[in-house]
């Protein structure tokens, strides 16, 4: 694995990765049309089905490979008092800073990232005229009413993560999942928080997704439950596709760590920004537990039939985002080559994450070519997410599933029409295969299930 300071350099930009999910739709500027607010996004067909599959191999990873783990989807609002308990009223801050000559507020521990209001392009502080404040701590969950009256009695917050709402049902769900620690509980969903500095595409936005997983443990077990979820975490990126010299781990220092945790490491990537957080993987000891019991007068402990005693449960807590995970897995498949003289962009992205498995094309729109193809595309659409494409050249075609990461062309030509065989093409080496139509969707499925290995790094 890497390490942070040997920083290699990213191969591709922000703008390129950008550009392509305009391009393919897979991800919009939201409200374009009013002239678009600040980092907030909105994510079409492609992004959805990209987003989807990074979901479902997290579902997959927590739930389908394993039995201790259980699902759960919690309200956004839950009530005022959770976040109370849980801290996040008093801690969930950022130092900020205000320029008083150019009006703006800045991330005090991020100046070094921010842009000053002025022309040229400066950090905040270092023009003459700058004039910053001292840091004040500002909170960053979205405040809102519930009913209709706007008084304090009605006050809410939009959850800034999951986590809590895992905590606040830990009774619930051992009662009815028959579980007894070690066990997790698994939650994909929204979080809000009024980022100050926003910025670097879906690198971080106000509202983004989260997948947090809360798994109890014996207190003396935390330790190797915190380093076996380290490792976990980091096989199912690079098992994925991302390449492990892009992936490295971070411990947080004893000035960085939450307010809840006694010990984080960050899964940091290299993104086109530099190395940057990915997932966080913390033990939250039984802080959390603790305080729900402590404010809400339930009893939230484990009674273990063996010893007798009850106890409170430690939490090792692996927590990611969607939307930077799937920044991820684009910067690192985004690829471009040089073939017979034309430049192509492709994503070689896993075919576990692709968002179109295969695209059936009828080399021409006439001679029955695209009857045939249809019945082609319907056979392999039953086993494989598939896509029909008649429209242009093959070679556009080509290039637009390439650029969409589809990793199987099925072409249907005139020897279709003769023998029934069709030409499968490879996205990654463009290899060539005549096969039989028939079977084809069996066949696709099969090689999805396949070990597959990221090709940048033959
Ligand atoms: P950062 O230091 O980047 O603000 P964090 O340490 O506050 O992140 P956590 O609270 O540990 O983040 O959240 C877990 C994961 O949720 C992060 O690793 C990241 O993938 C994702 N995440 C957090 N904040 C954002 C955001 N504003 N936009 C997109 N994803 C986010």
């Amino acid at each position: 694995m890497a390490k942070a300071a040997e920083t290699t350099v990213p191969e591709v930009g922000l703008d390129e990765i950008v550009a392509l999910c305009k391009r393919r739709g897979f991800i919009f500027p939201s409200s374009e049309i009013y002239g678009g607010i600040g980092s907030t996004y909105d994510y079409g067909h492609y992004g959805v089905l990209l987003r989807n599959n990074v979901k479902g191999e997290w579902w997959r990873a927590m739930i389908g490979e394993r039995d201790d783990i259980v699902a759960l989807d919690s309200a956004i609002l839950q009530h005022p008092r959770v976040w109370e308990a849980s801290g996040h009223l008093e801690g969930f801050t950022d130092p900020l800073v205000d320029c008083r000559t150019c009006k703006l507020r800045f991330r005090a521990n991020k100046l070094e990232d921010a842009q000053c209001g002025r022309k040229p392009s400066k950090h905040p502080g270092e023009f003459a005229e700058c004039e910053l404040t001292d840091a004040r701590e500002f909170n960053l969950m979205f405040e809102t009413h519930v009913g209709p009256v706007k008084d304090t009695a009605s006050v809410a917050y939009l959850r800034p993560e999951t986590a809590q709402g895992i905590f606040i049902n830990f009774k619930n769900v051992l009662q009815f999942a028959r579980k007894k620690p070690p066990f997790g509980i698994a939650q994909i969903g929204k979080s809000f928080r009024n980022e100050i500095t926003t910025g670097n595409f879906i690198f971080r936005t106000r509202e983004f997704e989260q997948m947090e997983m809360e798994y109890f443990v014996p207190p003396d077990e935390a330790p190797q439950w915190h380093q076996f979820w380290m490792d976990a975490r980091l096989r199912w990126y690079t098992d994925l596709g991302i390449r492990a010299d892009n992936l490295t781990l971070r411990a947080h220092g004893p000035d960085e760590l939450s307010h809840y945790s006694s010990a984080t490491s960050d899964i940091e990537y290299l993104f086109p920004m530099g190395w940057s957080e990915l997932e966080g993987i913390a033990n939250r000891g039984d802080f959390d537990l603790t305080q729900h019991a402590q404010a809400s007068g339930e009893k939230l402990e484990y009674f273990d039939p063996e010893s007798g005693e009850a106890y409170v449960p430690h939490v090792i807590e692996p927590a990611a985002g969607v939307d930077r995970a799937m920044l991820a897995f684009m910067v690192d498949a985004y690829d471009t080559e040089e073939v017979e003289g034309r430049r192509r962009t492709l994503l070689r992205l896993h075919p576990r994450l692709a968002p179109v498995k295969a695209a059936v094309l009828p080399l021409v729109s006439k001679d029955g070519m695209p009857e045939r193809a249809r019945e082609t595309y319907r056979e392999v659409r039953a086993h494989v997410p598939a896509e029909y494409d008649e429209g242009g050249s093959i070679g556009k075609r080509y290039r637009r599933q390439d650029e969409i990461g589809t990793p199987w062309g099925i072409t249907v030509d005139g020897q279709t029409m003769e023998d029934g065989t069709v030409t499968l093409r490879d996205r990654d080496t463009l290899e060539q295969e005549r096969v039989p139509a028939e079977g084809l969707g069996d066949r696709l499925a099969a090689k999805l299930a396949e070990p597959w290995r990221p090709p940048k790094l033959d």
